[in-house]
């Protein structure tokens, strides 16, 4: 099989178990984005995924995003920032990248939302990154800090808070990391009590999207299971 045929394959099968899980959860499967991560990939198989329905693609390293975005932006794809973020890299951010689901400072979304406002033509839509097992090796902001961080950002004209996101802690078995998954959709709803448009949940990987969707997923960030392992060489997450 070529690599083509390949990740043509595991798009197909993907997209059968989101709609799986979505029924265990008791949801529509078309309320949930297919976020393909191409870190580390080439051009060539971003393009692959795009000719197998794939429109969302995420990268977590601004350097190699650049070339990648400049080289491909048909019509209809959008670019997600997933990878933290420091705010001298906010500029290429505000030019490049669709949507950011990385913030978990105040002092970044505001950068942010400047030079949004020197320069754009629309809002930012925007996630806070929430480190829901408060890991200290993790990025991200405690779920205490949520709400009154969501509060100053309604302040900001240039970025719009659309969700959460979060990366679960390393485990064996999918299961382990449910209550992840619902804490961070019961933050979700109490902020979006306040915020409407607080809607986004950005949670779910290779190893444990199914659960995700099941626990309210509406974006999940899937690299592996679509592209194949990683060659990490050079890569950092
Ligand atoms: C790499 C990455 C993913 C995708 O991980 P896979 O295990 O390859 O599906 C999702 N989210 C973030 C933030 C990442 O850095």
């Amino acid at each position: 099989m070529s690599i083509e045929e390949q990740i043509a394959e595991n798009i197909t099968r993907i997209r059968a178990h989101i709609v799986e899980a979505a029924e265990r959860g008791g949801r529509d499967p078309s309320e949930i984005t297919l976020v393909a991560v191409s870190k580390t990939r080439p051009v060539e198989m971003i393009e692959m995924a795009y000719a197998a329905g794939v429109k969302d693609f995420g990268e977590n390293r601004v350097q190699e995003a650049e070339g990648k975005i400049a080289a491909f932006r048909p019509e209809g794809v959008r670019w997600h920032m997933i990878g933290h973020l420091q705010s001298n890299k906010a500029q290429k951010v505000a030019r490049l990248f669709d949507t950011v689901h990385s913030i978990d400072s105040l002092h970044l979304a505001q950068t942010l939302n400047r030079i949004v406002e020197q320069t754009q033509r629309k809002r930012l839509p925007i996630l806070l990154e929430v480190n829901v097992a408060g890991e200290t090796s993790k990025a991200g902001i405690a779920i205490a800090e949520t709400l009154p961080l969501a509060r100053q950002l309604a302040e900001l004209q240039g970025i719009e808070l659309k969700g959460l996101m979060t990366v679960a802690p390393l485990v064996e078995e999918p299961e382990e990391v449910r209550p992840v998954f619902r804490e961070l959709r019961q933050l979700r709803d109490q902020i979006r009590e306040e915020f409407p448009h607080c809607e986004w949940l950005s949670m779910g990987m290779t190893d444990d999207y199914a659960v995700a969707i099941e626990e309210g997923a509406t974006i999940i960030r899937i690299g592996r299971a679509i592209f194949g392992e990683r060659d990490y060489k050079g890569a950092t997450t």
